[in-house]
């Protein structure tokens, strides 16, 4: 979440302003980019910003787009209207799914457009996607701050529900991987006589759905594996 960038791209109402950093710290962003605001800082954008006016302390102001695009790896528009631009668009859960796959190191901006006209071409131009809030087709542009809102919120989701990252040392065992360790085990409990070959019933798939549930890394798999070592050598 915290290497995700709200941008706002040439706001003229200073309440939206404030209603968009309130939104954000709701969900648990913090990094504000404004564009070219018409007015800013304003007593307007405080008092809408409530408790989030940190936010708007800490925001960033620039007088190009570019400016405020410039650390960031990728960068997703947000747009009401489906545009006949070869930009993949995308909904707001998959966007969400999108900026927290990237690398932890990489920023992510979402960019807002203006209140009467949205982004211009050269605004979307800088995007690699385009997310597009579902909306009622005969009224589908939502206040700035609400549109913000509604990404905010997936993001949230999104967070919230991706698992612990793998510790970067050792990578997930590939499938690869697992069926040699499934071979060992096997060969393991046939010497040992644990398994019966004329009588296996269900005990590797069982033995399977137990290993996929724990999706062991490539670390674990190769202590499984020196276990099994150890008890054939120990057999003999
Ligand atoms: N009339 C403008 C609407 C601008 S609303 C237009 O047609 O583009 C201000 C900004 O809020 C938009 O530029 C966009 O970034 C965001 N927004 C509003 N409704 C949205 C929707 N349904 N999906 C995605 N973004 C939306």
């Amino acid at each position: 979440m915290s290497s995700v960038r709200i941008v706002l791209v040439n706001t003229s109402h200073p309440g939206n302003i404030g209603a968009a950093a309130r939104a954000m710290k709701n969900m648990g962003l913090s990094d504000l980019a404004l564009v070219d605001p018409q007015d800013f800082p304003s007593a307007e954008a405080t008092a809408r910003a409530s408790g989030a006016d940190d936010l708007l302390a800490a925001a960033s102001v620039s007088a190009s787009l570019e400016e405020a695009l410039r650390d960031c790896t990728l960068v997703i528009g947000a747009s009401a209207r489906n545009r006949t631009l070869p930009v993949p668009m995308l909904d707001p859960r998959a966007s969400a799914a999108l900026a927290l796959e990237q690398p932890a190191d990489s920023r992510v901006a979402l960019v807002f457009g203006r209140e009467r006209t949205g982004l211009t071409n050269d605004e979307l131009d800088r995007c690699h996607y385009l997310v597009r809030i579902p909306a009622n087709p005969a009224y589908p542009s939502l206040n700035i701050a609400a549109a913000v809102q509604v990404i905010a919120y997936e993001l949230r989701m999104a967070a919230d529900s991706t698992l612990p990252r793998q510790e970067s040392r050792h990578r997930f065992a590939t499938a690869e991987e697992m069926e040699r360790f499934y071979r060992h085990l096997e060969e393991t409990l046939l010497a040992i006589e644990f398994l019966d070959a004329d009588n296996p019933r269900q005990l590797m798939r069982r033995l399977r759905r137990l290993f996929a549930r724990a999706r062991p890394n490539q670390n674990e798999v190769n202590i499984l594996r020196g276990i099994l070592t150890a008890v054939v050598r120990r057999c003999r």
